[in-house]
């Protein structure tokens, strides 16, 4: 048959001006679908569920005085361990390129695949389906829920509601402790958290996430995609015509009508499409959305319609991918008799994936090549300069050397770029090296200092000369520096 010949598309969104600005929510309970993405998003599901879960309890060795949480947010002391990486509160940087990075993969994920990040990987959706699934597990899919409401006695209704909401509130108390523990060692707060020792602004944090869990992935559901995200506005405007997308295919659909009807109407020689309006792919949805009126913001992308008018094609024994991932433009070139067109390699894919190579690149280097020592430098701003009772003028700074090692370190200080220069630094530091004096600074610790800058030279009127202070292990040789500069009068 040919499919140019069965084009028109019947069921076009109709917009009544009379109707109310808000509809009343209808509550959507999708039955259970199995097929390819159902399977890829219970994949998903475990692993990304796995790993929030599991993640703090991840051992990490960084040497006996640095903690062996693998992940670790420790507030009390600035740093954040991933790993091998340890960062820095003045490395900030590093999470600012991180954020950058993330948005630059979901406009690539975008650009290539529409709302991927929606359908498989968003926390609201993966928590959604959580529930969702413990909702069928307890209270039946939506033919037996709707059985139930008619012949289940109060009592056993009542038992099923207590118990599905006793298990959202687990799931939800769960994930609320799991956030807690990558901010602190994780065993330890566990027990602390059964024995009651717990700081309060843990079980505090537990049951804010506790809650905020529960009625976000339990009660709002598809409300929170539909009306609170910024997202699907935000994809709507980076997206192209050649982005693939769910797509109810229209061309091969229509006209639809009953199994009965289209067989009928085919063996009368009348065109009919694949479609026979059994509206398994509404029913299997977790937003409520129709995909065959087209593409719609509630439309998650999660592909379960497409399982489910897979099973149904299968069942009638008619081509699956009837809704499949493609794009408008190719249902409707081949409505025109054309030949499909695929282009995953365009300038906006490019562009975005050439950015994720250069700021990846550029954060490799910076974290390969970053010491792991540092000094920062303060001027005096009042005043500028002293001049001294033999005549000579001298500068004052304030300096903090970091030590990001797990060891203990000494460090001898240098000054560099003002004739005869004399520095002496305060600070309890008794001990030189080379003439220069030497501080240790504890493992994984900060120490600060006072530099005094003197020099007898004679310098220019309004002097600014440009200095540089060095800071070197004695030990390893490694040295790190820090410009500023010496004012004169
Ligand atoms: S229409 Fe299909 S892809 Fe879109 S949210 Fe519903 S089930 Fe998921
Ligand atoms: S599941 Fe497939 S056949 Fe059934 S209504 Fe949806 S698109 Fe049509």
């Amino acid at each position: 048959m040919n499919m140019a010949t069965k084009v028109e598309r019947l069921d076009e969104p109709e917009y009544d001006d009379d109707a109310p600005l808000y509809e009343a929510r209808r509550k959507i309970y999708p039955i259970a679908v199995h097929g390819t993405f159902r399977k890829i998003k219970w994949t998903l599901l475990i692993v990304t569920l796995g790993i929030y879960y599991l993640l703090p309890f991840l051992r990490w060795d960084r040497g006996p005085n640095a903690p062996s949480q693998a992940v670790l947010v420790d507030l009390a002391n600035g740093r954040f361990y991933f790993f091998f990486i340890e960062i820095w509160p003045q490395e900030i940087y590093y999470v600012t390129g991180l954020l950058i990075l993330a948005a630059l993969v979901l406009f690539l994920m975008n650009a290539v695949a529409g709302r991927l990040w929606c359908g498989y990987l968003c926390p609201q959706t993966v928590w959604t389906d959580l529930f969702q699934a413990i909702e069928r597990m307890v209270e039946g899919d939506p033919r037996e829920r709707r059985e139930k409401l008619k012949t289940a006695s109060r009592g056993r209704r009542a038992f099923e509601a207590a118990s599905k909401h006793t298990l959202w509130l687990m799931v939800a108390w769960w994930t609320g402790g799991a956030w807690v523990l990558y901010f602190a060692d994780a065993p330890t707060l566990v027990w602390q958290l059964f024995t009651g020792t717990a700081p309060m602004v843990a079980y505090l944090w537990i049951a804010i996430l506790t809650f905020t869990t529960y009625v976000l992935a339990g009660h709002m559901r598809e409300q929170v995609c539909t009306y609170m995200c910024p997202w699907p506005r935000i994809q709507a405007a980076l997206t192209d015509e050649y982005a693939f997308n769910v797509t109810y295919r229209y061309d091969r659909g229509e006209p639809r009508g009953s199994f009965k009807k289209t067989e009928a109407l085919r063996a009368a020689g009348v065109p009919a499409g694949d479609c026979i309006d059994c509206k398994q792919c509404v029913a299997a949805c977790p937003t409520g959305v129709d995909i065959r009126l087209g593409s719609q913001l509630a439309c998650i992308q999660c592909g379960l319609c497409i399982d489910a008018c897979d099973t149904v094609m299968n069942k009638v024994g008619r081509p699956t991918g009837l809704i499949a991932y493609d794009t408008e433009m190719n249902v409707e070139r081949r409505m025109k008799g054309l030949a499909p067109v695929t282009k995953v390699l365009r300038a906006r894919t490019l562009l975005y994936a050439g950015l994720i190579v250069i700021v990846g690149g550029i954060m490799v280097a910076t974290l390969a090549m970053r010491g792991s020592e540092g000094v920062s430098v303060i001027h005096d701003r009042n005043p500028l300069f002293v001049r001294l009772s033999d005549g000579s003028l001298r500068n004052a700074y304030t300096l903090r050397i970091v030590n990001k090692q797990s060891l203990p370190r000494r460090f001898a200080i240098a000054v560099d770029g003002v004739p005869e220069a004399r520095l002496e630094v305060v600070g309890g530091i008794s001990v030189t090296e080379n003439g220069h004096p030497v501080v240790e600074v504890g493992p994984d610790q900060t120490y600060e200092l006072r530099a005094l800058v003197s020099t007898s030279a004679k310098l220019p009127a309004n002097a600014s000369l440009p200095v540089t202070f060095s800071v070197t292990d004695v030990v390893g040789g490694e040295t790190t520096t820090a410009p500023d500069h010496f004012k004169g009068p």
